[in-house]
């Protein structure tokens, strides 16, 4: 009879976390890169919630955003192309005492990964997911993704993107059973760390879009954005995401929205005359699949045995 081992039940020495403790290799994205900022929440959050790293993974997908966990000191998983959330879901099946971080890119989960992207936010399983959107794939160098703009010019249509873009908030919030979904920006560290820091707390799978500049291969994707904070909306309501009023004086435009109505999130989510920035989606009343598979953990082998034995005697003829 096979058992699963039981020693991460032992608890890891209790000590005070700084950065350092962190901080791993020299992040080897380009300067100005959006990661370095979600790179540097992380951090912030970690070490402000005094995370262990012997109980923290990050997983990653394929793509600029993959590298993330080999910048942190935790345990990490460098996955296979839109493979991060399957990957995490196994994970979290059998810890459930692990802080557990999902990194991924709009190439890795809206493409290749999207089935998994999908089944992973019905399970609502505890975990963050990051998904960092540069609305482009270009660790292979500037093709279009499921997120670039329509009849924007890349290696794969150098005549511009012929189709919509796929809007994840949109998909995310169209599936059964999605329990927090936010939206925030790479370029405003406060917003940033704040969301970063609500997925975290959140019982469940929290979702949160980042828009990442990748001023490699998308210099003017936003741009506008950053020059013109009128083009974006402050989602604002005392159950989402809070930020000091010198970090919300950023933004021009604030709007109160009920993150409980998911009628109004999917309705701020289709929004093309501003970006919405903030708490969409909130509810912790949704099922979390990470509670029904974790029945039996701990359960010694002969405490199994005699278990699958009572219910076999159910048939007995
Ligand atoms: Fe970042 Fe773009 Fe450079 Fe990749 S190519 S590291 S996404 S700036």
């Amino acid at each position: 009879m096979f058992e699963l081992k039981q020693d991460w039940e032992l608890e890891p020495r209790l000590r005070h976390f700084v950065l350092e403790d962190y901080t791993r290799a020299v992040p080897r994205w380009c300067p100005g890169c959006g990661d370095h900022a979600v790179l540097a929440a992380f951090l912030r959050l970690a070490r402000d919630e005094q995370l262990v790293p012997e109980k923290t993974v990050v997983v990653s997908g394929i793509g600029c955003s993959g590298r993330f966990p080999h910048y942190v000191k935790t345990y990490g998983f460098h996955g296979l192309h839109g493979r991060p959330l399957p990957v995490a879901c196994g994970i979290r099946s059998r810890r459930p005492d692990l802080n557990l971080f999902v990194i991924t890119g709009d190439g890795d989960s809206c493409a290749i990964g999207t089935g998994h992207w999908i089944h992973a936010i019905r399970y609502n399983m505890k975990m963050t997911v990051l998904l960092l959107d540069n609305h482009i794939y270009s660790m292979t160098k500037m093709q279009s993704s499921p997120t670039t703009p329509e009849d924007h010019a890349s290696n794969t249509h150098p005549r511009g993107n012929p189709l919509p873009p796929l809007n994840p908030l949109t998909v995310t919030l169209g599936v059964q059973n999605a329990s927090f979904v936010a939206q925030t920006i790479d370029w405003n560290p406060p917003h940033l760390y704040a969301t970063l820091r609500a997925a975290h707390h959140h019982p469940g799978l929290a979702f949160v879009r980042v828009l990442q500049r990748c001023p490699h291969y998308m210099p003017e994707m936003y741009q506008s954005l950053q020059q013109d904070s009128s083009r974006m909306l402050l989602l604002t309501h005392a159950d989402g995401i809070q930020i000091e009023e010198s970090a919300a004086r950023l933004f021009k435009n604030k709007e109160e929205h009920e993150p409980s109505d998911l009628t109004a999130a999917r309705r701020q989510a289709e929004r093309e005359d501003v970006v919405p920035v903030g708490l969409l989606y909130h509810t912790e009343s949704v099922k979390r699949y990470d509670l029904y598979s974790a029945r039996g953990l701990g359960m010694s082998a002969a405490a199994k045995a005699e278990e699958v034995q009572s219910e076999l005697n159910g048939f007995l003829i």
